[in-house]
């Protein structure tokens, strides 16, 4: 895991999270709003076709009364209440059939008189309800006798006297075309959308699939309650598995109850393209948004990464320019990145300090061997001609048995500061052993350097050192490749003539002209 990473993981749970979240509330919110219209549409709709029904009963009932009060007087007369069955069920629409029965059941006229039914006895629940009771009743539904599923109405005709006479019902055929399907089978929505009636049994007395007339309908909540006499909105799930958004109201007079409802899936069908449409039209922001996320992102991440990179490799002496390339824009990197350059500033520093120490003789400040190596290395890979000159302190060991190892030190002290007056900025003064010293100077003939060690020998012999007084060297000098091609035979030429100046005498300079295999002895 990269910062990078980290990043795009946080910005996109940042971005992508509360967008899904008010997406979901949307939804949420758009579907019961969408859920609540349908249900208050259903339980409006329910509520007035439950009025409509209960006006169309009482009407009915107007109608038999006025036939029942007009027939009071001519019971006698079978041509006429025939003519008045035939007019009532042809004038008001609202009945399939009228019968008009005696006070001991017997059918004294129909319309349409092709019943068949004239001058039986009715033996029906709904006509020994009728006659017992001698008042305006409406049955629950039943199988007549003329084998037609039905509701009766009827209204008790009762003479001027007041004796009950019989009386005149109208039927409503349940399962043929009848006035429900003219009151309520309008409204059948394409989308599935429909209404059916039940009885106080939660029997069917009105479906628009005819074949569902006459079911009891069990494990339906919304049926319970209507049966139970309630109005009200609900979901329920109907015969047929769909889940359903219904509105319902009883019928008062009849405790019929009117169900209006509408599938689930067709009331929410259009939020489902809503929120699609909602989801194309955020798209283009929320990639653009991504898009800025992930440019963003590299864009804070890489300063950081680079000098991640850059730490990794710190030991490499290029990592210092590539950091210093590191383009920090922001306040942390900038500031990672001066620390990190004055880190590697200060090691650097202090390899070369330490480079230097390592190469320097402690005593005299002088370099050592190592500082030796370093330049006769440097003069050969760049073909630099070179002299040298050795010198030695001529009976030092005496001068420390004399006066003590430290006027030693100090001797060889000021013997080291005498070298380096002696010297130009690029010749290499050093310490080469106890008393042991060399001299390497570039481009610098041996002519040249023979009269710079004179001039050095001189100007030892001159030196006055504290407790010691004054001491001398002997030095030789040679030259490449003027005296060798081999630079380690150089080298020991160089010594060959400081122990040619000791043979010599001492105190004085040695050197072997070309071509010759003698020393020129030259000094005090
Ligand atoms: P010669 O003229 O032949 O060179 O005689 P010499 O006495 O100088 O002989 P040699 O060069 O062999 O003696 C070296 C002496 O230098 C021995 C030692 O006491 C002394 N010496 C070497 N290193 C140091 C040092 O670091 N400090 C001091 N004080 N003396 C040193
Ligand atoms: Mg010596
Ligand atoms: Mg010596």
């Amino acid at each position: 895991m990269d910062l990078r990473k980290l990043i795009l993981v946080l910005t996109f749970l940042g971005a992508l999270v509360p967008f899904a979240n008010t997406f979901y509330a949307s939804y949420t919110v758009q579907r019961q709003q969408l859920m609540d219209a349908t249900l208050d549409s259903n339980y409006a709709y329910a509520s007035k076709l439950a009025k409509s029904t209960e006006d169309f009963l009482q009407a009915s009932q107007l109608q038999l009364a006025y036939t029942a009060q007009l027939l009071a007087t001519q019971m006698d007369d079978v041509g006429r209440l025939g003519g008045e069955a035939t007019r009532l069920r042809m004038m008001s629409k609202s009945f399939n059939s009228i019968t008009i029965f005696d006070a001991t059941g017997k059918v004294l006229a129909t319309s349409p008189e092709a019943l068949g039914l004239q001058g039986r006895v009715l033996n029906s629940e709904a006509v020994k309800a009728a006659l017992r009771e001698k008042r305006p009743l409406i049955s629950a539904p039943y199988q007549s006798a003329t084998g037609n599923f039905i509701v009766f109405i009827n209204h008790p005709i009762v003479s001027p006297a007041g004796q009950y006479l019989g009386a005149v019902g109208g039927a409503i055929y349940l399962q043929k075309e009848n006035i429900l399907d003219r009151l309520l089978g309008q409204h059948f929505y394409i989308d599935g959308s429909y209404l059916f009636v039940v009885d106080r049994q939660k029997r069917i007395i009105y479906h628009p699939d005819p074949q569902r007339i006459g079911d009891f309908v069990e494990n339906n909540a919304v049926v319970d309650r209507v049966a139970a006499g309630e109005s009200g909105k609900g979901a329920a799930v109907n015969s047929h598995g769909v889940s359903m958004l219904a509105g319902y109201a009883p019928v008062a007079s009849t405790g019929w109850g009117i169900v209006a409802q509408r599938p689930q899936a067709a009331t929410l069908a259009p939020l489902t393209e809503l929120m699609q449409s909602t989801l194309y039209k955020a798209l283009p922001a929320v990639l653009l948004t991504l898009a800025f996320l992930l440019w963003s992102a590299r864009l804070i991440s890489r300063p950081l990464r680079l000098l991640a990179d850059g730490a990794r490799k710190m030991d490499d002496p290029a990592s210092a320019g590539d950091i210093r390339s590191v383009k920090s824009w922001y306040f942390e990197s900038r500031e990672l990145k001066k620390a990190m350059l004055m880190g590697i500033d200060a090691i650097q520093k202090s390899f070369s300090k330490l480079r230097e120490d390592t190469a320097t003789d402690p005593l005299t400040q002088l370099g050592n061997r190592r500082r030796m190596d370093d330049a006769l290395r440097t003069f050969e890979s760049q073909a630099n001609t070179f002299s040298v000159i050795s010198l030695d302190i001529d009976h030092f060991k005496a001068v420390n048995d004399t006066y003590g190892h430290d006027a030693g030190d100090e001797a060889l002290r000021c013997l080291a500061q005498c070298m380096r007056e002696a010297c130009r900025a690029y010749d290499v003064p050093l310490r080469v052993g106890g008393e042991e010293f060399l001299i390497l100077l570039p481009s610098t003939t041996l002519a040249t350097a023979t009269r710079v060690a004179e001039r050095l020998r001189r100007a030892v012999e001159e030196m006055k050192i504290p407790k010691v007084g004054g001491i001398t060297v002997s030095l030789g000098v040679a030259n490449w490749p003027q005296s060798s091609f081999d630079i380690e035979a150089v080298l020991k030429t160089a010594d060959e003539m400081l122990y040619a100046s000791k043979r010599g005498g001492r105190n004085r300079v040695s050197v072997r002209p070309s071509g010759s295999d003698a020393a020129s002895v030259r000094g005090a």
